[in-house]
């Protein structure tokens, strides 16, 4: 047996605030006058003043805006990092993701293509990237997947949805200012803090469990309970501990993985684009079978929260679609070895998945 040795976020600010440190924080690591940040951000802040005044931009830096309507794809990867070498006069000195798993996965994805040739198709997978990536910041706007601390950048490519998985991956620093947070609006809060408290459901009904994954995962599960049940904390309060459940949640699948909610959603995203925070909901929701409390909680804290999710997504599917879905997601296998064990092919089948499919 050989255990995995993983790379971490090397640096981590947490506090209310802690935003307003970018510029001391990333000076040092300029490398110089001609080698400028690049900040990768979330149009939902454009003209927001109270956000982008505080951008510290010298010399050449730029601001990108970006889109998070839809999910990263390989192409927009490509495209990104394309524009950017031809528009500054050498290599940048970093790459500043403000934003959500979408905008934090793209500034993950381009600092690794800004060093690693071909591409971003050609590094889906595990461990395929050689060189290391430029210097990459995440800050999170949004609370709930895990981006800010993960190993992986999700992206959308020509024949299929999956991460760039590799030691380079992870962020060099996180920024965690949980005062970012605050103009979430309240569906969207649940649909990606529910992507947090399915990570914790899904590693800790995993047979890849271990006491590393567990006490990360238990923690975030009992701080998900506090936010989205117990639901007497105030605003601050709960900005913060979301984004320290989902630090916790991303950290319990690091060292296990997730499970059929995610291996289905991402059928469901590769087919219908629907996004991961809300394409999980939908999945959950409907597999009692696999997660009886874990589904059972969540139809509490739906209920609790007036969520109403789309139904009969696939009604209209065809034949086609329904096989490409259920490749994409037969093909994540270790997401299902975890989920089912070993001998998974016995119990998930493709009608089996179509059955399920069928449902939502
Ligand atoms: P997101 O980044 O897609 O953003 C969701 C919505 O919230 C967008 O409309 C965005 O504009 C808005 N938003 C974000 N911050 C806001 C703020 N402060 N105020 C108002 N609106 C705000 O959402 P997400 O759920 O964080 O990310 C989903 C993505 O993350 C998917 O692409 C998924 O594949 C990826 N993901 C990655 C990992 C990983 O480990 N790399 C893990 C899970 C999910
Ligand atoms: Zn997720």
């Amino acid at each position: 047996m050989s255990y995995k040795n993983y790379p971490m976020v090397s640096r981590v600010v947490f506090g209310r605030g802690s935003f307003n440190q970018l510029d001391e924080i990333i000076s040092p690591k300029r490398l110089n006058v001609n080698a400028p940040f690049i900040f990768l951000v979330d149009d939902v802040f454009k003209g927001n003043s109270w956000l982008t005044s505080r951008i510290p931009l010298a010399y050449g830096d730029k601001v990108l805006y970006i889109s998070a309507n839809e999910e990263p794809k390989t192409s927009q990867v490509d495209a990104l990092v394309e524009e950017i070498i031809l528009t500054t006069k050498e290599r940048p000195s970093g790459i500043i993701g403000i934003g959500g798993g979408t905008i934090m996965d793209l500034a993950k994805a381009v600092s690794i293509m800004l060093t690693n040739d071909g591409e971003s198709k050609d590094y889906q997978g595990w461990d395929l990237v050689k060189n290391p990536a430029i210097y990459h910041v995440g800050i999170p706007t949004i609370s709930g997947t895990g981006a800010e601390v993960s190993r992986t950048t999700v992206l959308t490519g020509p024949d299929k949805k999956l991460g760039i998985n590799s030691d380079h991956t992870p962020f060099d620093q996180v920024i965690l200012d949980p005062e970012l947070t605050k103009d979430v609006p309240k569906a969207q809060w649940f649909y990606t803090g529910m992507d947090c408290y399915i990570h914790c459901i899904e590693s800790l009904n995993g047979t890849f469990l271990n006491a590393f994954s567990q006490s990360y995962g238990e923690k975030a599960f009992q701080l998900c309970k506090e936010l989205f049940l117990d639901n007497n904390l105030t605003a601050e309060e709960a900005q913060d501990k979301l984004m320290m459940a989902s630090w916790h949640g991303g950290m319990s699948i690091a060292y296990s993985q997730v499970g059929v909610a995610h291996a289905m959603s991402y059928g469901l995203s590769y087919v219908l684009g629907t996004k991961h925070g809300i394409g999980n909901c939908i999945v959950f929701d409907h597999l009692e079978e696999f997660y009886p409390e874990g589904v059972k909680l969540f139809k509490q804290m739906k209920s609790k929260h007036n969520i109403e999710l789309p139904q009969n997504l696939c009604a209209d599917l065809s034949d086609e679609e329904f096989d490409t879905m259920i490749q994409v997601a037969l093909n994540l296998e270790p997401l299902w070895e975890n989920a089912i064990g070993k001998n998974w092919k016995k119990v998930i089948t493709p009608e089996k998945l179509k059955e399920l499919y069928q449902n939502m």
